[in-house]
């Protein structure tokens, strides 16, 4: 028998990130019931990043704490209504969604995924301490922070040589250090990275301590090949090594690429009818607070069709 659902919502938006927040905006402005779920603190990535420079309307930029506050102010005031639960289990049903939380059941006519991902961690000494002093995951965040500085960049996949190409734009000297002796990237990501001369590698090394005082100073590096050990001087360390989404609780049947990022069309619909995702889970994003508060624009629009759609089916 199908679980019936003390509390229903037109729109359930799972994350509470700036993609969801402003998916929660746009929501409760188109007067629609929407209910946005956070596992743990709203503001998402926002959480580790320090001054947001690239975000419209900040000429001077904005501490990312400011800005957190701000846009759940702003989702607050028109009624957006914030939770924390952890989602469990995301299920498909006839004519809505039931979502498991940590909080209980809910039920929701359309969803939309604003979960983001975990960087990966190289889990090395110094690389929890000195986060946000000179440890980033985020070239297009930091880098401008770094200008005429040692830049390292560990990973050898495509965000690992993009980032790399974009530092190499402030830095004095960008080393990427990959653990093997071929990079993963796209061949023409290669060439252009081959021909930076600000841009060296540092072949089968590993980064196994950052070090520093009160900010990044270098990296202890390891030659896997030889066996021999030196230290780096560098004044910021940029890890790059891959990107896991949450999505545990998605169903099966939704489309997603060989990562696990969920695959939409332009619309931000999946391959689930009812069922969006806006952010940075979503394949190919770009990973920008930017794209984020767009495509959840953009997800909105799209629920609101649906639900407008099924509703006249029921009528
Ligand atoms: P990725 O392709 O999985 O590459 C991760 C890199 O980090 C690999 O080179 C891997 O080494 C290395 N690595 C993984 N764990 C490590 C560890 N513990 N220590 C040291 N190195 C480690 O991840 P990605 O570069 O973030 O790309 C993810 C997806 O986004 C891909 O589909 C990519 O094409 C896409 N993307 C596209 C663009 C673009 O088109 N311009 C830009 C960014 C991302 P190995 O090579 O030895 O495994």
């Amino acid at each position: 028998m199908a679980r019936e659902c003390m509390r229903h919502h037109d729109l359930v938006i799972i994350g509470g990130g700036a993609t969801g927040m402003t998916a929660g905006v746009y929501a409760a402005r188109a007067r629609m019931d929407v209910l946005v779920l956070e596992a743990l603190l709203p503001g998402g990535q926002l959480n580790n990043a320090d001054l947001i420079e690239n975000y419209p309307g900040f000429p001077e930029g904005i501490m990312a704490t400011d800005l957190v506050e701000l846009m759940e102010k702003q989702a607050r005031r028109f009624g957006v209504k914030i939770e924390r639960a952890e989602v469990e289990v995301l299920q498909p049903r006839e004519n809505d969604f039931l979502l498991q939380t940590s909080a209980g059941d809910i039920c929701a006519g359309a969803v939309i995924v604003c979960t983001g991902g975990q960087h990966k961690h190289l889990g090395v000494p110094g690389e929890r301490e000195f986060a946000g002093k000179g440890v980033s995951y985020c070239a297009t965040c930091d880098g401008p922070l770094f200008r005429e500085r040692e830049i390292v960049v560990v990973g050898g996949g495509n965000t690992a040589i993009d980032e790399a190409l974009f530092l190499a734009r402030f830095a004095r000297r960008v080393f990427v250090v990959h653990r093997r002796d071929q990079l993963r990237a796209e061949k023409i990501l290669q060439e252009q990275a081959f021909a930076n001369p600000k841009i060296e590698f540092l072949w089968s090394s590993v980064v196994t301590e950052i070090r520093g005082k009160e900010f990044v100073e270098g990296v202890m590096l390891r030659n896997l090949k030889t066996g021999e050990s030196r230290l780096l001087a560098a004044g910021a360390v940029f890890i790059a090594i891959g990107m896991q989404p949450t999505v545990g609780f998605l169903p099966d049947g939704v489309a997603r690429d060989d990562f696990g990022f969920i695959i939409t069309d332009r619309s931000m619909r999946t391959s689930a009818p009812g069922l969006f995702a806006a952010g940075d889970v979503v394949s190919g994003s770009a990973r920008q607070l930017t794209t984020g508060v767009g495509e959840a624009t953009i997800a909105v629009l799209s629920a609101q069709q649906y639900l407008d759609s099924t509703s006249a089916k029921k009528t």
